[in-house]
This record gives structure tokens, C-alpha cells and sequence, in this order.
């Protein structure tokens, strides 16, 4: 099964994408964490990739769709896989629908975690992430335990540079799922959509039931 997950930045693709691939078994691929290695691996892509992400902008298509392409044609994502913040534009949409098509797959399910703009600023700017296991935190809603340090593997908790309230609002305008993007799951028959305000657990529980 291959399934999207759609949403604008802060709706919680990253942390549901976990739960869900936890409940399922599918394969986690989200294009912003493939983006963080490589900077953090000081890698060609990498410093590519940076001067965008830093000012909230999107990496040119082409850059992004080689690098998922030549991720899903590894062996592990052969049955299924759950993509997180790809696609986020239609051009993205069609070579990811043309790839799965000449293996004779193609996406199962769009689902769309629907969030206000309010509350997104919110939810952005108290943003911290593990530095080691990428696990996801909120300093308001969700803190560690322990101030600093992931629970989950001790790890160094930061807040990513383009989570800073300046370019949060830059993100949430040019990076909501367009509706011509929302257009193509619909179109294709594949799209559901979740409110995201709820508590997580709530949430997830809409995901996996728009999964069936
Ligand atoms: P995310 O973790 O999904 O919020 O992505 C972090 C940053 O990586 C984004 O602000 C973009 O600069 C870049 N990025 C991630 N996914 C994509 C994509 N599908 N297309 C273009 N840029 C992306």
C-alpha cells in the first residue's frame, strides 16, 4: 500500500506519519528528514537544500524528486511506503504517480490533516526535535521529561532554524498543499480528509480509519 500524507507544515505529518507506520508497518519516507541527513552529513545535496530550507522555501522539484525517486527504488520500499511531506506540488504528484505506475502500483490514499493557520503558528514556533532520533516534541503541549533530552534515546533536543517565528509564517504560506494538489488525490478517488485539531490520539485514529 502506498499512502501520502497531506498537510501544511505543523498539521503533524511528521508525528502521525510515525504512529501510523508503527500501527501499519509501512515504511516512513519523509523528504524533509532525507533533507536534514544530508545537511547534517555536510553532503552536495545537503548545502543545497540548506539555503531553502533556512528561508522556508521549497527545494527546486527536480533536486527533490531524483532523491525520492532513487529512495523508493530500494529494495525495502518495494510493497508499500508512507510519504511524508512529498509530494508537495503536482509536478512532484506525476513523477511519483509515474514511478509506482511502471511497477504497476500507485497511491492508495491521500490523507489531508486539516489545521487552521492560528493554530499552526502556534504549534510551530514550540517545535523541538531530537537531534539523534528525530522524535518530535512541543514546548507547551508535548515537553520531554527531562528539559533538553529526548525520552525516548537521551538525545540532544533542538529547534530547527526554519521553526523560528519568522520564518514559520513565510512556511505556512508557501508550503499549504495547493489546491490543484488536493485536486489530483480527489480526482484520482484516493483523497480523505482529517480535522487535526484534536488530541493525537484522535487523529490517528481518523488516519487509520480513513486507511481502512
Ligand atoms: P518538512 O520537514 O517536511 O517540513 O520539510 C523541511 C524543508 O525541507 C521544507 O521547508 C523544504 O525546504 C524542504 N522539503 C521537504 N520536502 C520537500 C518537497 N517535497 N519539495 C520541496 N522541498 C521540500
Amino acid at each position: 500500500m502506498f499512502v501520502v500524507l497531506l498537510g501544511p507544515p505543523g498539521a503533524g505529518k511528521g508525528t502521525q506519519a510515525r504512529r501510523l507506520t508503527g500501527a501499519t508497518g509501512l515504511l516512513h519516507l519523509s523528504t524533509g528528514d532525507m533533507f536534514r541527513e544530508n545537511v547534517r552529513d555536510g553532503t552536495e545535496l545537503g548545502v543545497l537544500a540548506k539555503g531553502y530550507m533556512d528561508r522556508g522555501e521549497l527545494v527546486p522539484d527536480e533536486v527533490t524528486i531524483a532523491m525520492l525517486l532513487e529512495r523508493i527504488a530500494r529494495p525495502d520500499a518495494a510493497d508499500g511506503a508512507m510519504f511524508d511531506g512529498f509530494p508537495r506540488n503536482v509536478a512532484q504528484a506525476q513523477a511519483l504517480d509515474e514511478a509506482l505506475a511502471g511497477r504497476g502500483a500507485a497511491i492508495d490514499r491521500a490523507l489531508l490533516i486539516a489545521v487552521s493557520d492560528g493554530e499552526l503558528e502556534g504549534r510551530l514556533g514550540g517545535r523541538w526535535l531530537c537531534r539523534a532520533c528525530g522524535a518530535v516534541y512541543h514546548e507547551r503541549n508535548d515537553p520531554p521529561k527531562e528539559a533538553g533530552r529526548c525520552d525516548q534515546c537521551a538525545g540532544e533536543i533542538y529547534q530547527r532554524d526554519d521553526d523560528r517565528p519568522e520564518v514559520v509564517r513565510t512556511r505556512i504560506e508557501r508550503q499549504k498543499p495547493p489546491a490543484a494538489l488536493i485536486g489530483h488525490y480527489r480526482d484520482a478517488g484516493a483523497l480523505r480528509e482529517v480535522d487535526g485539531e484534536r488530541d493525537l490520539d484522535a487523529v490517528t485514529d481518523g488516519l487509520l480509519e480513513a486507511l481502512d
